[in-house]
């Protein structure tokens, strides 16, 4: 049994989900913390939980998602984890920003442990499996767990609509074919938590999906 907790960060209003099991061992997805007040509330939760961060996942490295991740290094010495494609493909977090306009004093954080579609995420006596959902992004990953049903689907499938694929190595075609092969054969009542906006479900998606 695993429990998640949401967090909305950064002016993108992304995603950031811990996930934890009863040993204490937890994950954090897409960590999107923009400035002190945001990891302070990170930081928070994690020593009032008693937890133990073990993994910090990307689903993808654009930068709403990865804002953060200075802050799990330095203070959990956890390296982000991502598919190889993103990190070869994206640009850094600096010239992302500036391509919309913003100026970040924040650093990139090089991924040196690179998951990929296949694998396992273990933590306490759970699992995560990751799934390759490209087309958002060249490398976009999503973690799904069978025993709660629950998947962190990232910006590939959210209430109602799906991730846009006009950025960096987007592309509506593959995004579509990954979503329908890899995400809509999972079980209807499936939840998922999707990298911005409210949870959704699978058979939810199914039916009132306009893009799908
Ligand atoms: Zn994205
Ligand atoms: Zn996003």
């Amino acid at each position: 049994m695993i429990t998640v907790k949401s967090f909305s960060f950064n002016y993108f209003s992304v995603n950031t989900y811990i996930v934890h099991d009863n040993t204490g061992e937890a994950v954090i997805i897409d960590c999107g913390c923009i400035n002190q007040q945001e990891e302070e509330i990170v930081r928070n939760y994690i020593a009032q939980n008693n937890l133990t961060l073990k993994h910090n996942l990307c689903t993808h490295l654009h930068l709403d998602h990865i804002l953060g991740n200075a802050f799990i290094h330095k203070t959990y010495k956890l390296s982000p984890e991502a598919h190889k494609s993103e990190a070869s493909i994206l640009p850094s977090v600096k010239e992302q920003a500036r391509m919309f306009g913003l100026t970040l004093r924040i650093a990139s954080v090089p991924i040196k442990r690179f998951i990929t579609g296949g694998g396992i995420i273990a933590f306490g006596n759970s699992e995560l499996a990751i799934l390759s959902v490209p087309g958002h992004s060249p490398g976009g990953l999503a973690f799904y767990n069978k025993e709660n049903g629950y998947l962190f689907s990232g910006d590939t499938l959210f209430a109602g609509s799906i991730g846009r694929t006009d950025l960096w190595g987007g592309s509506t075609e593959v995004l579509t074919a990954a979503i329908t092969d890899k995400l809509l054969t999972l079980p209807d009542d499936t939840i998922v938590y999707p990298g911005h906006g409210p949870e959704t479900t699978i058979y939810a998606e199914k039916i009132h999906n306009p893009y799908l």
